[in-house]
């Protein structure tokens, strides 16, 4: 089977660092029309625009923080002055910060949900509507095993990421008969800036995986290739576990 995204225009949110930039350096392999968005990380994202700018030319990168909306119009904008349209958002921009309940701040809280979570919402709904216009549109919103079996330390990491399963759930009925999808990725453990300190120094990772090398990255990023491309052409809904935990 050939798999062919040259074609396609990917917009990956959060993609300065971690498993975002492993993405688009792997789109920008695979020759895609790519958008790398950063929004602190300023360092990072331009290193990785002028490493890809190298070997593909078809690569622009937007400051924009996802959890306002103004910013998130700009992203819009400049993905179509680039390109004329966008044919996949991945919503992969996330944090933690972790803490047991006793002593999560209200702050903390909120912090965590407007970034995984919030948004979710406002990126969706922005881009949404331009792919319903053109009535093509993949939406890919990453969430995490801890979403699905919670984590202790974790209630609003948790939380954010079960969110988005029912919101994704949710939207890809709306959204459907416009042709655009939306489905849900949960990737393996992958050691990033997101989990270093994490307090539960991760029991997914450790001695708790059905396969040897419990480190799917690689399985993510061609499973993002597959899905990208137009042999993924009617799942909508779902939510797709990349890991082997027992
Ligand atoms: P990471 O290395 O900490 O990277 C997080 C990215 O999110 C950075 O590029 C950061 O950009 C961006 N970001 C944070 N706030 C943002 C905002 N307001 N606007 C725009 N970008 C923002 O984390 P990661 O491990 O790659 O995680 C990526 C996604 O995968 C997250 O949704 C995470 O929950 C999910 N996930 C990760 C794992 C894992 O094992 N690593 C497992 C399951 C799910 P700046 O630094 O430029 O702000």
């Amino acid at each position: 089977m050939q798999i062919d995204i040259s074609n396609k225009v990917i917009v990956v949110t959060g993609s300065s660092r971690g498993i975002g930039s492993e993405m688009i350096k792997c789109f920008a392999k695979e020759n895609a029309s790519i958008v790398i968005n950063y929004n602190r990380s300023v360092e990072e994202a331009t290193k990785l625009f002028k490493e890809i700018k190298k070997h593909n030319s078809k690569c622009i990168v937007v400051k924009a923080d996802v959890t306002k909306c103004n910013e998130v119009r700009y992203l819009l904008d400049k993905t179509l002055e680039a390109f004329g349209r966008v044919d996949i958002l991945i919503n992969n921009a996330g944090i933690c910060d972790d803490n047991l309940i006793p002593l999560m701040t209200e702050e903390k809280w909120k912090h965590v949900i407007d970034i995984n979570l919030n948004s979710i919402f406002l990126c969706c709904k922005i881009f949404a509507k331009e792919m319903m216009k053109k009535k093509y549109g993949k939406i890919f919103n990453i969430t995490s095993l801890k979403g699905q079996i919670g984590s202790e330390g974790q209630t609003n990491y948790s939380a954010a990421k079960a969110g988005t399963i029912g919101f994704t759930k949710a939207l890809a009925k709306e959204i459907g008969s416009y042709n655009v999808s939306v489905n849900a990725i949960s990737p393996g453990y992958i050691v990033t800036d997101l989990n270093r300190n994490n307090i539960n120094k991760s029991n997914i990772a450790n001695g708790m995986n059905v396969m040897m090398y419990p480190n799917s990255l690689n399985d993510l990023l061609n499973f993002m290739v597959f899905a990208c491309s137009d042999h993924f052409q009617s799942v909508s809904g779902r939510v797709f576990n990349l890991d082997s935990r027992l």
